[in-house]
C-alpha cells in the first residue's frame, strides 16, 4: 500500500480508514464481488486490517460469499456496528435487508444509505477499505468519489469484447473523476476441464492484457474459471480461505500485495 494522499476539500477520509481501494467492472457478472472478496481476505492473510464495503446495492453478494448473516446491531442509535469474518470487517446494504428482498429505493434514498454505509459505519483502524461497487458509470460510483477519498480503483473484467468495451467506460469515468486505476484483473481467463485438464478460452484469452497494456495500467492478475472458486464463494468463504496454497488463491494474492 502506497502512502496515503493529504485528504482535500469536498472528500472526506473516513476516520480511522488509512486507504480507500475501489473494485469496479463496466458489466455485471464479471466475477467483481468475487474478486473484491478474495481480495480482501488475501489483504488480511497478509497481516492488513481490512474492511470490505458491499457498496453494490442493487445485487449485494458479500454477506453470501463472506459467509456472514444476521443485522448489524447500533447500541447507541447512531452508529452501525460491522460484521466480521474471515479476518475481514464488514458492511453490505444486504445485512439490512432480507436476502431475497429487492432494494426498492430512489437513487437520493440509495445514496444516503452509501453514505451511510462509509460513515456511519463504525470501521474501527483499517489499512484498507476494499468498496465492492455496482456495475457501470452510475450514482454509487460518483457518490462515492465525490464524499470520500478514494486511492484507487481495480478494474475487474472478462477477455470478452462486451466486458471490455465497459471496461474501458469504467476507466473513463474514473479518469473523470480523477481516481487512479491501480490495474486491471482478467476475470474468467482460461477454464480448465477439472475431468480430463483440457483448457479453453471460454471468453477468449488475453483480451484484458492487451487492453491494460494500451492503457498503461498493470495487470493485475488472470483469474481462471473455475469450479473451485465459484464453489468456495457459493459456501461463504472464499478460495483464498479454503484452499490457501492453490494457484487460484495465489493469484489474488498477487493483486492484494500489488496494491
Ligand atoms: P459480479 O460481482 O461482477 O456481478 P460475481 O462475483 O457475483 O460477479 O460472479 C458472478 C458469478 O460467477 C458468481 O456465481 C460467482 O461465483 C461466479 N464466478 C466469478 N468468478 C469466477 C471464477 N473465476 N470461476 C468460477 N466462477 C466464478
Amino acid at each position: 500500500l502506497k502512502p496515503s494522499k493529504p485528504a482535500q476539500t469536498g472528500p472526506e477520509r473516513i476516520p480511522g480508514v488509512e486507504h480507500i481501494i475501489a473494485i469496479a467492472s463496466g458489466k455485471g457478472g464479471v466475477g467483481k464481488s468475487t474478486v473484491s472478496a478474495n481480495i480482501a481476505c488475501a489483504l488480511a492473510q497478509q497481516g492488513k486490517r481490512v474492511g470490505l464495503l458491499d457498496a453494490d446495492v442493487y445485487g449485494p453478494s458479500q454477506p453470501r460469499m463472506m459467509g456472514v448473516s444476521g443485522r448489524p446491531a447500533s447500541p447507541d442509535g447512531k452508529t452501525i456496528l460491522p460484521l466480521r469474518n474471515h479476518g475481514v470487517t464488514l458492511m453490505s446494504i444486504g445485512l439490512m435487508t432480507n436476502e431475497d428482498q429487492a432494494v426498492v429505493w430512489r437513487g437520493p434514498m440509495l445514496m444516503g444509505a452509501l453514505q451511510q454505509m462509509m460513515m456511519q459505519v463504525q470501521w474501527g483502524a483499517l489499512d484498507v477499505l476494499i468498496v465492492d461497487l455496482p456495475p457501470g458509470t452510475g450514482d454509487v460510483q460518483m457518490t462515492l468519489s465525490q464524499k470520500a477519498v478514494v486511492d484507487g480503483a481495480v478494474i475487474v473484467s472478462t477477455p470478452q469484447d462486451v466486458a471490455l468495451l465497459d471496461a474501458r467506460k469504467g476507466i473513463d469515468m474514473f479518469k473523470q473523476l480523477k481516481v487512479p486505476i491501480l490495474g486491471m484483473v482478467e476475470n474468467m481467463s482460461t477454464h480448465i476441464c477439472s475431468e480430463c485438464g483440457h483448457e479453453e478460452h471460454v471468453f477468449g484469452h488475453g483480451g484484458v492484457a492487451k487492453e491494460a497494456s494500451a492503457l498503461g495500467v498493470p495487470l493485475l492478475a488472470e483469474v481462471p474459471l473455475d469450479l473451485q472458486i465459484r464453489l468456495a464463494s457459493d459456501g461463504g468463504a472464499p478460495i483464498v480461505v479454503t484452499q490457501p496454497d492453490s494457484a487460484q488463491a495465489q493469484a489474488f494474492h498477487a493483486v492484494a500485495k500489488a496494491l
